[in-house]
Parts: structure tokens; C-alpha cells; sequence
């Protein structure tokens, strides 16, 4: 479907209104205007299965945390120091889904900004500066997270106090080897910084290394690499945007999947179902003198309506069952993907937990190579016949499918079908 005039005037407008720094998803960019479940309808009223976003995570507009957002909105809604029940009530709430030792959690708008006083609080513990993470992480936009997050490219400048390792990857390095290979380039790192004067202060990962390719497996991988950074006196956060909030079928947070207790947690995107709001949990002596010495004061951060939005995805994901909902669908989803690649010989690897699943492409099973130019037909071929996913990973060969946490079965198979066919577009082009 070629863009129409009204699309083509909008999008110059945007880019004249927002600047040049936006991007577009797809070849021919998506107008959309309405949203339900798991689906979306663009301007001529056209339905997406939304396979892609992990921000509506309970489903698009579920009623429960509409009215819950829009009760709280038209009661009360204002800045974050009065009393008030909502956010206590929503903090002991999230941290009940945690290990006991995380019994502090602190309310931010973004991701990013989890990441931010994350970052903040770690450096003020240990008084320490280095941060060590993964190739192509992403943890946010800030000065000080953008840092930390390579996947922005060479543009992005780094200090030295910044450190990257290659992260895991379930293709090419095999199981075995994943947890041993992560602490070894975890030590090599430390010992550089150390060669320069820099102690390190925290290992910070998103535990699913989803902007990395997505590399799930094996669970309990990340076990040493923990066990390290904590003897060489630094912190270990977990970086739970992504995986968070059950998306990963088989635990509630991804850092369970690998037996591991953070010292501290970031989460954000799915936490509000759209509404913004995201937040840090620690131990408590962690932000012991930071919160006498520095105080924290964010205006918008877990006001009224952030904890009313926040307590509706709690209750949607325990009542609506979607932790088991996400195991089982995504695991028919990973059997009918793997069952797809076994016919298409460019289907590298099919990997992936609970409903956050990777296809990747390659040129041969020989070399491995990545294929990004099949993955960006494939994401395109689905746009055009109503799939939305996207294409991540350091080749931009990797699928990227990550559906509403009540996908049902019908609808995975709908998701199989179209996947098929781009796959068998493909291979006629
Ligand atoms: N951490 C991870 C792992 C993310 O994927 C993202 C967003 N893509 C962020 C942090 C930043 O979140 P936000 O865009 O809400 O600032």
C-alpha cells in the first residue's frame, strides 16, 4: 500500500515540526488511530496485529486500566509530596513480586530515568564511577545513560568510565559457554578499567539482551558474571524495562529466569500499560545516605494516577492470568516458528522466552552471516499484510516479536501463517 497524499503531507509536517532526529517504522510509515487487545486500525480503518509492543503489554486501552487511570485522573491528580494511599498501596504492591532484599523502590517517568537514579545511587554507595555493560545495550537517553547505551552509535560519546563486553549470543556461542565467556570478558573489563584508575561501580544488563538480538538461554547464564562484579565490590542491576512484568511466561521479572538477585531493578515501559511510569528497586542500604545527603524529589514520578495505572496492570496480569498465558502461547508460538524454519534454510536460530521471541536471519549456516536485508523484507512484508513486528541485533537481522501478553492462540497462529507466507515471499523474490 503506497503512502496517500494526506500521509505524505503529514510526514512532512512532522519532520518540520519534531526535526530530523525522529524515525519511522516500515517502508511505508504506519497512520494509526485506534486500538483494542492486541490489535491496532490505521486510518482507513484497517486491523494490525500488533506483534511488536511491549508498552501495551496487558492488551491496547484494557478497560480496567482505563477506568482506573480516568477515576484517578478526574479525583485527583497532582505533584508527588503530600500523603496520599495510592502510592504506598502500589509500592508494596511491586515490591511483594521481588526477592526480599529489594525493599525500596523509587518512582520515575521513563525508563531512562530509572536508569538515571539508578546510576546516580550506585555511584554514591560504592563511590565508584565505572559501569560495565554489553555491546549494544540500550538503557536510555539521559547525558549520563546514553552512556551506557552503544546501540546509539558512534555519535554517542563515551567516557572511559564506561566499559563494554560482547554480550551472550545463543547462536554462534554455544550453551555451555555463554555464563563462563560473559565473566571472563566481565574480568578483562574491570582489569582495564583498573589499568586506567577507574573502580567499578555496577554491571548493568537488560537480563532478556534485548536490544543485543534477544538472547534468553541458557536461564541461569548470567550467574557468574553476577557472582563477579559483586567480589570485585560493584553492583549488579538489572535492567527489567524489557523483560519485566511477566512477559517472559516462566517468571514474573527476567533476572528470576536466571536465579539471580539484583541489587537493584529498573523498570518502565509495560509498568503503566502506556501511562507513563517506571521506577528503581534496591536493598535499602543502598540509598541509606543518598536519601539523607542528596534527597529525591521527581513531580511526576508515582503520582496519583502513575500508581492507579500501575496498580491496574498488577491486577490485569494476576487476574487475566498472563504470566501463564505468556509461557503458553509463547511456547506454541517457539514450536511454530521452529517448525517454519525447519523449510527455510535462511531461519538461522528461533529463540526467545514466554511471549519476547527472536527470529534470526542468516545468509548460510555456514558462516552465520547475518541477513539483514531478509529481515527488513520480512518486517515490510508483515506490515503490509497486517503484522507488526520489528527487526533488532547488531546486523539488524533479528526479528523482534513481542505481542500483548493475551495473545491467544488463534491469533499466534493468525501471527505463524503471515510469517510463513513473508518467509515464502521471500525466497520467490
Ligand atoms: N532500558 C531498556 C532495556 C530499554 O529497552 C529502554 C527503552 N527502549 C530503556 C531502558 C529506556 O526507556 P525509556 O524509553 O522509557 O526512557
Amino acid at each position: 500500500s503506497a503512502l496517500d497524499a494526506t500521509d505524505k503531507a503529514l510526514i512532512d509536517r512532522r519532520t518540520k515540526a519534531l526535526g530530523p532526529a525522529y524515525r519511522l517504522f516500515y517502508d511505508q510509515p504506519l497512520h494509526i488511530q485506534r486500538s483494542e487487545g492486541v490489535w491496532l486500525w490505521d486510518k482507513d480503518g484497517r486491523r494490525y496485529l500488533d506483534a511488536y509492543n511491549n508498552v501495551a503489554s496487558v492488551g491496547h486501552c484494557h478497560p480496567h486500566v482505563v477506568e482506573a487511570i480516568s477515576n484517578q485522573l478526574s479525583t485527583l491528580n497532582t505533584h508527588t509530596r503530600y500523603l496520599h494511599e495510592g502510592v504506598v498501596n502500589y509500592a508494596e504492591r511491586l515490591l511483594a513480586t521481588m526477592p526480599d532484599p529489594l525493599g525500596h523502590v523509587m518512582f520515575t517517568c521513563t525508563g531512562s530515568e530509572a536508569n538515571d537514579i539508578a546510576l546516580r545511587i550506585a555511584r554514591s554507595y560504592t563511590r565508584r564511577q565505572g559501569v560495565i555493560v554489553t555491546r549494544l545495550a540500550y538503557h536510555g537517553l539521559t547525558e549520563a545513560v546514553a552512556e551506557l547505551s552503544p546501540s546509539l552509535g558512534e555519535f554517542t560519546p563515551r567516557s572511559s568510565r564506561i566499559r563494554l563486553i560482547d554480550a551472550p549470543d545463543t547462536l554462534r556461542i554455544p550453551a555451555a559457554e555463554q555464563g563462563p565467556k560473559l565473566a571472563t570478558d566481565l574480568a578483562h573489563a574491570i582489569a582495564q578499567m583498573r589499568a586506567d584508575g577507574i573502580e567499578p561501580a555496577a554491571f548493568i544488563v537488560d537480563t532478556i539482551f534485548s536490544s543485543d538480538g534477544l538472547h534468553p538461554d541458557p536461564a541461569g547464564f548470567l550467574q557468574p558474571a553476577v557472582d563477579l562484579i559483586r567480589a570485585e565490590g560493584g553492583l549488579f542491576i538489572a535492567d527489567e524495562v524489557q523483560p519485566g512484568f511477566a512477559r517472559t511466561g516462566d517468571t514474573f521479572w527476567g533476572f528470576q529466569r536466571h536465579g539471580v538477585v539484583p541489587d537493584m531493578v529498573t523498570m518502565g515501559k509495560p509498568m503503566g500499560n502506556g501511562f507513563p511510569l517506571s521506577g528503581a528497586a534496591m536493598r535499602p542500604e543502598l540509598v541509606q545516605e543518598f536519601g539523607e545527603k542528596a534527597r529525591y524529589f521527581n513531580t511526576f514520578g508515582g503520582n496519583p494516577v502513575a500508581a492507579a495505572a500501575g496498580m491496574a496492570v498488577l491486577d490485569v496480569i494476576a487476574e487475566e492470568g498472563l504470566q501463564a498465558n505468556a509461557a503458553k502461547v509463547g511456547a506454541f508460538l517457539k514450536a511454530g516458528l521452529q517448525h517454519i524454519a525447519t523449510r527455510y534454510p535462511k531461519i538461522g536460530h528461533v529463540r526467545g522466552a514466554g511471549l519476547f521471541l527472536a527470529v534470526e536471519c542468516i545468509t548460510s549456516h555456514e558462516t552465520h552471516r547475518p541477513d539483514a536485508t531478509l529481515a527488513h523484507f520480512v518486517v515490510n512484508h508483515l506490515r503490509e499484510n497486517g503484522v507488526l513486528i520489528s527487526a533488532t541485533g547488531p546486523g539488524a537481522n533479528i526479528l523482534k516479536i513481542r505481542p500483548p501478553l493475551a495473545l491467544q492462540q488463534t491469533e499466534a497462529q493468525l501471527f505463524l501463517d503471515a510469517i510463513e507466507a513473508a518467509f515464502a515471499a521471500a525466497t520467490q523474490r
